[in-house]
This record gives C-alpha cells, sequence and structure tokens, in this order.
C-alpha cells in the first residue's frame, strides 16, 4: 500500500462521525495490507510506531517542526506578505530565515493546529502532485527519526524529519507532522480496532468478543491484527501470554456486603488493599534486550521507575516470571507505609535513582502468572499461590508476599476488612479460591470491599472519570483560569465518552494551578469526536481525553441534561489518576450497575 493510499483512509476517518463507518473504512484498509504492514499499519493508526507498551517517542517539539516547516517556506513569496500579524511576529527581520519561522507562526496562529498548517504551506509551496513511496518505507523512516538519541539529534531529527517531509504532497506531509508531534488523534481507540478487524474477517461482529478476550491476554494491536487477518478465528487459540508483552491485569467487580461476596464467591482469599501502584512485573534472566519488563495497570511500560527490581529479581530461583503486584513507598526509618501521593513520585522521569533512595518501595505481590515457558494463568488461585509461597521463600524484602486470609464466613471476612481500615489501609480484596486469572473486569473472580458497610449517604466508592474540558473561573478562581471541569464516563459499546459531572469544588488552589496546567496542555481546537456532551455543558475549552480523575460523590442521580443519562451529586476531586488512561475510566455500563445496586 502506498502513504498516499494509507493518507486518504485517514482523510476519510477523520472526515466522518459515525463509528460504523470509521469501523467500515478500517476494516476495508485492514483488508487491503500485505501481511507486514499490518503491524506498522495499525500503530500508525493509534499516532504511534509501536505498540503502547513500548516506550518509543518522537521526542519532537511543536517549535522544532515549525523550524522544519520554515524551510519549505519560499522566501520569494515572503516579500509579499506582510499582513498586521505576520509583522508584529518578526518578519520585518532581514534574515529570511527569521521571517520564513514567523510566517509559520503567524499561520499557525490563525488555524490553531500545525497539521492544517502544513498543508496550507504544502500547498502552497510544495505543490508535489504524488508521493510514491510505500507504508512501509515510510515508516522505516520515520521509525529512524524516533530512535535518534545522544548529542546532536535533535538535529539530526530535523534535517530527517526535512528529508521525509521533501517527497510528500500536501496531504501526506500533514499526517507526517501529526505523527511525529504526537497529535494524530483520529477519534477512535484499539476497541474501535477490535470492531474492524471483526468485521474485516467476518463482515460482521461477531469476532469482537474472541478478539477482546485474545487482546486481554495479549496487549498487543499489532500481532493480533496480524494473526486475525492471516490465519482467521484459529489464529487467535494460539494466541497466548508472552513475556514482555503486557497482560491486560485483572480487576475489582463490586458487591455491597460481606454476605453477598461469601454467597456469590464461595471460599476465597482476602487480602488487604494496598493503596501504591499496580505492577506487572516481566522477568527474562537470559534475555537478549531485556531482562526486566514492569507495565502499569494501564499497559504502560514502566521498566525505568523500578530501578531496585533488577537485583531483586536475579535472586529468585527461576529464569523467566511474570508477577502482579501493588507496589508501595515505605519509610525506611519507621518501616511505615507512605500515602499514594509519595509512592507516585516514582513515576516522574528524572531524578528515578534519587527518588528510589529517598522513596523505597515494597512490591506486595500476589499472584504468579508465568513462570519458565509455562503459562499458568488456568490453574486455580489457591495453586498458584502455592507456586507463587516456593518462589518468594528466596526473595529479599523488595517483595512481600501479600498475606491472605482464607475464608467461607461473612464474619471473619467482616472482622479481617475492619482490622485492615484500623490499620490505615484502604480495605480488602477478595479473590475467588479456585478462579482462574481473568485479565480486565470479569466475572467475579476479584472484588473490593473498601468502605465499611452500612455506610450511607454517600456513595461508597469513587468513580475514576476523563476530564473532558473546562470553564473558565468566576469571581476568585479568574485568576486560576478555571473554575470547574467537565467529566464523564467511558461507553465501552460505542468507544465515546458520555458526561456525568461538572466539578467545581474540593480543589486545594495549589490544585486549581495543576489542574489549569494539566488542561491546557491537552486542549482541542474543537470537542473530540468521540465525546456526547449537550449543549448547556459545553466546556469553554475542550480537553483531549487523557486525564483521569478520581471523582467522589454523594449519589448517582438521573440525569436529563448529562449525556451519560446520570449526574454525580455533589460531585468533588479525590485525585488524579495518573496510573489510567480514558480507557480504564469508569464505563457506563458500571455505573449504570452501581445504581442499580
Ligand atoms: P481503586 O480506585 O479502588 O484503587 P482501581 O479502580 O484502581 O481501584 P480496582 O479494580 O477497583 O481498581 O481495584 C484493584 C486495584 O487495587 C489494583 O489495580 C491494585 O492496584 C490495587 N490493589 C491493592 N492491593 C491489592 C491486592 N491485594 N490484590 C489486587 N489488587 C490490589
Amino acid at each position: 500500500m502506498t502513504f498516499e493510499d494509507f493518507c486518504i483512509t485517514l482523510s476519510r476517518i477523520e472526515a466522518t462521525t459515525l463509528r460504523l463507518e470509521m469501523t467500515r473504512l478500517l476494516a476495508e484498509l485492514f483488508n487491503t495490507l500485505s501481511e507486514d504492514e499490518i503491524e506498522p499499519v495499525c500503530w500508525l493508526l493509534l499516532g504511534r510506531l509501536a505498540p503502547l507498551y513500548e516506550n518509543l517517542e518522537f521526542n519532537f517539539a511543536e517549535k522544532m517542526m515549525m523550524r522544519t516547516l520554515a524551510e519549505f517556506v519560499d522566501h520569494k513569496a515572503l516579500n509579499d506578505t506582510r499582513d498586521n500579524q505576520t509583522e508584529q511576529l518578526g518578519l520585518l527581520s532581514t534574515d529570511v530565515k527569521v521571517k520564513a519561522i514567523a510566517y509559520v507562526q503567524a499561520q499557525f496562529k490563525e488555524t490553531g493546529d500545525i497539521g492544517d498548517v502544513t498543508e496550507i504551506l504544502f500547498a502552497k509551496f510544495q505543490q508535489k502532485k504524488k508521493d510514491v513511496r510505500s507504508v512501509a518505507e515510510v515508516y522505516a523512516a520515520l521509525r529512524v527519526i524516533a530512535e535518534e538519541g545522544g548529542g546532536g539529534s535533535q538535529d539530526r531529527k530535523l534535517r530527517k524529519t526535512f528529508n521525509v517531509l521533501s517527497l510528500c504532497t500536501a496531504q501526506t506531509a500533514k499526517y507526517v507532522v501529526r505523527i511525529v508531534l504526537g497529535t494524530l488523534r483520529l477519534g477512535f481507540s484499539d476497541m474501535t480496532m477490535l470492531d474492524a478487524l471483526s468485521w474485516a474477517k467476518k463482515g460482521d461482529k461477531s469476532l469482537r468478543k474472541a478478539l477482546e478476550l485474545a487482546y486481554q491476554v495479549k496487549a498487543d494491536i499489532g500481532k493480533l491484527a496480524r494473526v486475525v487477518l492471516t490465519r482467521g478465528e484459529k489464529g487467535l487459540n494460539a494466541f497466548e501470554i508472552e513475556l514482555g508483552i503486557p497482560i491486560a491485569p485483572a480487576l475489582c467487580q463490586r458487591l455491597k456486603t460481606a454476605d453477598e461476596m461469601i454467597e456469590k464467591m464461595g471460599k476465597v482469599f482476602v487480602e488487604p488493599k494496598y493503596d501504591g501502584t499496580r505492577v506487572l512485573i516481566h522477568f527474562n534472566r537470559n534475555g537478549k534486550d531485556w531482562q526486566v519488563r514492569t507495565f502499569t495497570r494501564n499497559l504502560e511500560e514502566s521498566s525505568g521507575m523500578f530501578p531496585e527490581l533488577q537485583s531483586a529479581l536475579s535472586q529468585l530461583h527461576v529464569d523467566e516470571i511474570i508477577l502482579d503486584s501493588e507496589a508501595v513507598g515505605y519509610d525506611p526509618e519507621t518501616d511505615k507505609l507512605l500515602p499514594f501521593q509519595l509512592t507516585i513520585q516514582r513515576k516522574r522521569k528524572h531524578d528515578v535513582a534519587e527518588t528510589a533512595l529517598k522513596i523505597p518501595l515494597r512490591f506486595f505481590v500476589f499472584d504468579v502468572l508465568y513462570v519458565d515457558g509455562k503459562n499458568i494463568v488456568h490453574i486455580p488461585l489457591h495453586e498458584r499461590k502455592k507456586i507463587l509461597n516456593n518462589i518468594l521463600l528466596g526473595a529479599d524484602s523488595t517483595f512481600v508476599n501479600s498475606p491472605t486470609l482464607v475464608t467461607e464466613n461473612a464474619e471473619a471476612l467482616r472482622k479481617y476488612h475492619a482490622a485492615q481500615l484500623g490499620n490505615g489501609l484502604e480495605g480488602v480484596v477478595i479473590k475467588q479460591y479456585a478462579s482462574e486469572y481473568q485479565p480486565g473486569r470479569r466475572g467475579w473472580s476479584w472484588v473490593k470491599f473498601k468502605e465499611e458497610e452500612g455506610s450511607t449517604g454517600k456513595l461508597s466508592d469513587t468513580l475514576d472519570c476523563v476530564v473532558m474540558g473546562y470553564y473558565k473561573g468566576q469571581g476568585k478562581r479568574t485568576s486560576f483560569g478555571i473554575g470547574a471541569f467537565l467529566v464523564g464516563v467511558y461507553d465501552e459499546k460505542s468507544d465515546t465518552f458520555r458526561t456525568v459531572a461538572k466539578i467545581g469544588t474540593g480543589l486545594s488552589d495549589e490544585q486549581w494551578r495543576e489542574m489549569k496546567v494539566r488542561c491546557e496542555r491537552l486542549s482541542s481546537s474543537g470537542a473530540p469526536k468521540n465525546y456526547i456532551v449537550a449543549e448547556p455543558l459545553i466546556p469553554d475549552v475542550w480537553t483531549k481525553a487523557a486525564l483521569v480523575v478520581e471523582v467522589a460523590a454523594d449519589e448517582i442521580t438521573n440525569s436529563p441534561t448529562h449525556s451519560a443519562e446520570k449526574a454525580l451529586r455533589f460531585p468533588r476531586l479525590v485525585r488524579i489518576r495518573d496510573d489510567k488512561g480514558p480507557g480504564q475510566a469508569t464505563t457506563l455500563q458500571e455505573l449504570r450497575a452501581i445504581t442499580m445496586a
């Protein structure tokens, strides 16, 4: 496939708001790809060069792109353009380079989108009729740019991007720029791609469920697409756990009382619910490219954050392993566990080594999914726990075998839960004694029990919502530039976000400032395509779906205005959830289930 044909499909996808049409276009695209094109095209569709779990970023700033684009500006043409805006920006300078940059900046100020600016510039100054390169060729060239590192790499990146662009038409240039800047947002997620794969193969949705289950076990959309498009349904059976590729972590369902839990689940393991950060640990002692890889609950790679794991894992008597754990910071002097806010300081990309010394972590390990070439997710939990116990016998104190109570008695469960709350923990997680490891949130193998039973007057659990936009402040908050923000839940069925609340309280001055900075970074010139928002709630500034916040409320009521048809009463911000992506926000389906319970 040529890169130009690929871009034509991208522009068609961009032009439609109808999900079915998007799915149809994607399915059509999938059916025209050769085997080797499938993986790169899948990543490119998500605006990336590698699967989500691989940290391969361009690190190419918008400013640098403007400098690159300025090289395409015809200097003769510049002399004719002397409108006010460009003059203000320095177009009077005699240096043509400065002039050209100012010209690009002025265009950017006018359109607000650097992809569109590129298209305009290329249509005006480049006028290439055809871009004959294959999609694989352009992908390979882009990869070289992203992999540039070390001294002088910025200049090399700029030069190479210039080279890629110099063979582009106006349309292909627009998409190259968006991909390099990470702003290609076509308004669908990997979930829509699963739908499209089913349509491509079967002409209907019948393969969707099977695809989703396979994707949860091995979260690599490129590999999954390749298997299903080349080998069909049969290929899915062999799509199994692979060391180094994230597995969607098991998540909890909600039930209200201990009695209900025992009734539904029978014999259970009860474990403290630690308030840290989820870490799925992959270890490959003899691996050539990597030995330790970790993933967040969001399936992102987090390996760089945990330097202590290398030596801790080397001491285990296994060569390959996948462990599921919660990492919590502790105070080395008092040995006390630290609050979530301190634990997540590890998330900062800089000063990791220093933070690791200041805030050492304990990894509370609660499951093992794979050992020395063997996938063990299908054996009962009590057997996996035995295997885990043996493995952790040789471990140093970085790993803690998460303590458990085994019971089938509701009273014992209640007592254990109360004791954990008394210890300052979040509550407990209850796991069915003989359950398989079920990736994602399904079945009743895991249930969480946080608040005390019978606590009324407020919603017994918080929700994780996506920030969809914000309103400029009034009164005191004018100075923050933000007075409230709009949040929504994720509708899995239609891959859209629907509003549930406008939040204007519960934030300290500092938090308002932080929200403003975060929202500004995500601001979008129009409503993202997969937002459903009623007219009266339209925010002053839209934000792209990326920021997830944990929200508490008193209750959930029916709402004629919010597009989720539910609204949170007295919503307030609990904290920002950097460990979650928009696809991991509370779903519309969960919200409905909570209100029905
Ligand atoms: P919450 O918002 O309540 O912290 P969540 O929405 O992140 O939870 P849930 O599925 O509700 O996710 O709860 C599971 C989370 O609890 C896991 O992702 C993990 O981070 C954390 N956790 C803490 N202790 C345990 C444990 N013993 N077993 C499993 N998960 C645990």
